[in-house]
């Protein structure tokens, strides 16, 4: 689902060209393997054939494959066939979820320069593209927003995130009984019509600017890669910040005899209706609109003056009206059963549902899984026999709510806390860098793992390469998105080739999701991309296997790098005689988050600070222009003082015990007994549910990670430590002091967790 334009990931630094010059490149941090293991590893990539992986893709993506689709059902069930030739155990396992379709929508231009105008909602077919002459696509939808009919003046609300109402709101611009049009980008879809409907809109309207995906940036589809102008971008307006999944069972799973919620008491689901659309038809709206001119952030690549209106000149009509039926979902689950430890679960997913064709998003991701599900199947019949059980999923329903995933983890909850070892997930993928996302402890073995995958465009290891970009990035003047990019952890990956490059945290937006941070089951999610240009046909009838094949992955060779890649993985983590986790990361990491929560505490109190002082010499007023309308902002609370002691205390607890864990584990660990790396085994296994507390986040108890999740108003962006943050940045004080404790708590149990494993590994 994630669309990676704008998402800042890791090394997200400046995209970089070929590489001309000798960079002193390196794998000296990764111990070389056994040899049987690179022998393994060798016959993995032998075993991978991107020319199949492009075959399969062709086929899956052939017809549009959303929920409750024919085609979507057919594609699952033609994977557990595979999976069992290959010599999996495979079944389908189905869920009954609530998921709308439209039956009816409609939006025009009723009044204003323009009117009367009719907007298309369909996508125009592409001659020579056979799939696009699809009768079966969704036509321009979003999931999960409310159904209604509403005629009301348009308010053009830029990204429509909270800064951009701020803006509105200055201009003396209220959305109140109006329907808002945003553009896509800024952040997650979802947050436009939530904010818009928080606001007091009646409706939302969002569309893709070219400026960000559009013309503006590359030549249209089928020329190039970018949106063309009937392009629109579907997806889920759930939301999934309060809870992901089937929006009738939180906390459950939606098997048949499930007890649900009333669909009105569905806390996520839009009350507002909203519609997608492409620019082609927003320039007819944009034209319309009166008012003040729009600030220069909010304009886009439109031949047209941007005004945010606010006025009645521009009306809108805007009606949608869907089938709220039950749909059923078709998870595909296999296993290959592990030889010595059978209840130690390496699980691994991919989603198969897209929002029409899915070439990229996910076909890519999961045809790499199908490499990788074919090849180890190979492998065992040629002899190798995994210690541990390996779970290969591939989800349903993911786009509309990471409802396969979802509702298959919280079904299987208890079995997952007592034997889940790991959760690896990928999804769209492309040409271009090695990225992944997830849990620290897993740092130096993502490091380990990308330093041994070659690279098919320079034949260098992908991590010799990531590291390349990261160090041009910063030199070139240090990347891009701030904060983690910039981190002195990734100033020193970037110079010194003997250190390991940070991952990034996992915030949301695919389905590694409810494992992480529902289950505490650690997760990392891989993928390539920032050379294919996947951008512009997210979401819409344009991602198929033409596109794919010619502008985001030519010859499927980054899809079977990551198979080979995130095979590698499993193999080592099935196979590992040891853990493969290094805590000192993981601590080091959450200590950089404390003194960056602690950052922005500081912040928070001077920014109310400095706006005290500003209303009361009444700046705001004096350095407005008198002759356009101006809003002084609303008092900003002032901050208290915060008593960090607590986490600071468990912070420096954590370090302690992960450097204690680690030192043992390297000095002694080759030296533990069987029993001993057995009882050593089942505490790491469930080391990362401390993370959990009972109570959840504030007004989202379903999230119950103190240190990863989703941000309440990022969407996908992760927030780290985020009850403490959230509440900081929210101004929710009461809500920060109460955080600090609990957060504190998740990480003296972690603490106390780590220091079991220690004794275990010296022997007590
Ligand atoms: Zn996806």
């Amino acid at each position: 689902m994630k669309s990676r334009t704008g998402v800042v990931a890791l090394l997200s630094a400046c995209a970089v060209g070929a590489l001309t010059f000798g960079l002193p490149l390196s794998t000296a941090a990764a111990p070389a393997p056994a040899m049987d293991q690179k022998a393994l590893e060798a016959k993995l990539d032998a075993a991978i054939d991107p020319a199949e992986l492009g075959r399969w893709l062709k086929d899956l993506a052939s017809q549009p494959n959303h929920v409750g689709s024919a085609h979507d059902k057919a594609n699952a069930e033609w994977m557990a066939a595979q999976f069992k030739s290959w010599g999996w155990d495979a079944k389908l396992e189905t869920y009954d979820v609530l998921y709308p379709t439209p039956i009816s929508e409609s939006l025009e231009l009723v009044g204003g320069a323009g009117a009367p105008f009719k907007a298309t909602l369909t996508e125009k077919p592409i001659p020579g593209d056979e799939p696009t002459f699809t009768k079966d696509a969704l036509p321009a939808y979003v999931a999960f927003q409310g159904d209604g009919d509403v005629t009301a003046p348009l308010v053009y609300a830029n990204y429509g995130m909270p800064e951009d109402y701020l803006a509105l709101e200055k201009m003396g611009v209220s959305v109140k009984g109006k329907i808002v049009i945003a553009r896509y980008g800024g952040g997650w879809r979802g947050l436009k019509p939530l904010l818009a409907q928080m606001h007091g809109a009646v409706g939302a309207i969002i569309y893709s600017d070219p400026k960000d995906d559009g013309y503006a940036t590359d030549e249209v589809y089928p020329k190039g890669p970018a949106r063309p102008p009937q392009g629109f971008q579907r997806g889920s307006v759930a939301d999934m910040p309060i809870y992901p999944g089937d929006v009738l069972t939180p906390g459950v799973g939606a098997t048949k005899d499930a007890k649900r919620l009333d669909r009105k008491d569905a806390k996520t689901i839009l009350k507002i209706p909203c519609l997608p659309i492409g620019y082609g038809d927003a320039q007819v709206l944009l034209s319309a609109l009166e008012g003040p001119i729009a600030p220069a952030n909010f304009r886009g690549s439109l031949p047209i003056t941007y005004h945010v209106g606010g006025g009645d000149a521009a009306k809108v009509h805007l009606a949608v009206k869907s089938d709220w039926s039950m749909k059923t979902l078709y998870d595909v689950i296999a296993n290959l059963k592990g030889s010595e430890a059978p209840n130690d679960w390496i699980v691994r997913g991919n989603h198969h549902d897209g929002w029409v064709m899915g070439a990229s998003d996910p076909l890519s991701g999961m045809v790499a899984e199908l490499g990788e599900a074919k090849a180890l199947g190979q492998l065992v019949k040629s002899g190798w026999k995994p210690k541990r059980t390996i779970v290969y999923a591939s989800w349903d329903g993911e786009e509309p709510s990471l409802l396969g995933s979802t509702e298959w983890a919280e079904t299987h909850a208890e079995e997952l806390k007592a034997k889940g070892v790991v959760y690896i997930n990928s999804d769209g993928n492309g040409r271009g860098f090695f990225r992944a996302e997830g849990s620290h402890a897993f740092q130096h073995f993502v490091n380990e793992v990308s330093a041994d995958v070659k690279d098919p465009e320079t034949g260098v290891s992908v991590r010799d390469r990531a590291r390349a970009r990261l160090a041009v990035g910063m030199a070139e003047g240090g990347g891009r998105g701030g904060g983690e990019n910039n981190s002195p952890q990734m100033k020193a990956a970037a110079q010194d080739p003997a250190k390991d490059i940070p991952i990034g945290a996992l915030g949301s937006g695919s389905d590694y999701s409810t494992f992480l941070q529902h289950l505490g089951l650690p997760s990392i999610d891989f993928g390539y991309g920032g050379e294919g240009e996947s951008g512009g046909v997210y979401h819409s009838l344009y991602d198929d296997y033409q596109h794919h094949s010619r502008f985001v992955d030519p010859g499927f060779v980054y899809d079977a790098t990551l198979a080979r890649t995130v095979g590698r993985a499993v193999i080592r983590l099935a196979d590992a005689d040891l853990p493969v986790q290094r805590y000192g990361d993981f601590a080091d990491t959450v200590s950089t988050y404390l003194d960056e929560v602690k950052k922005l505490a500081d912040t928070k109190r001077d920014e109310a600070k400095t706006q005290a002082r500003l209303l009361s010499g009444n700046a705001f007023n004096l350095a407005a222009d008198p002759t356009k309308t101006h809003v002084n902002p609303e008092p900003l609370a002032q901050s208290p003082t915060f008593d960090f002691k607590p986490l600071e205390a468990a912070v420096a607890k954590l370090k302690t015990s992960a450097g204690a864990f680690d030192a043992a584990l390297a000095s002694k660990g080759a030296g533990l007994s069987k029993a001993q790396k057995v009882k050593l085994d089942n505490v790491v296994r469930q080391l990362d549910q401390t993370m959990l507390r009972p109570e959840g986040l504030p007004g989202r108890p379903w999230y119950m990670n103190m240190v990863y999740a989703p941000g309440r108003f990022t969407g996908y962006g992760a927030k780290t430590l985020p009850g403490v943050r959230e509440a900081l940045e929210e101004r929710r004080f009461d809500d920060a002091r109460k955080y600090i404790g609990i957060t504190a708590e998740a990480l003296n149990a972690y603490a106390a967790e780590l220091d079991k494993a220690t004794a275990v590994v010296n022997g007590n």
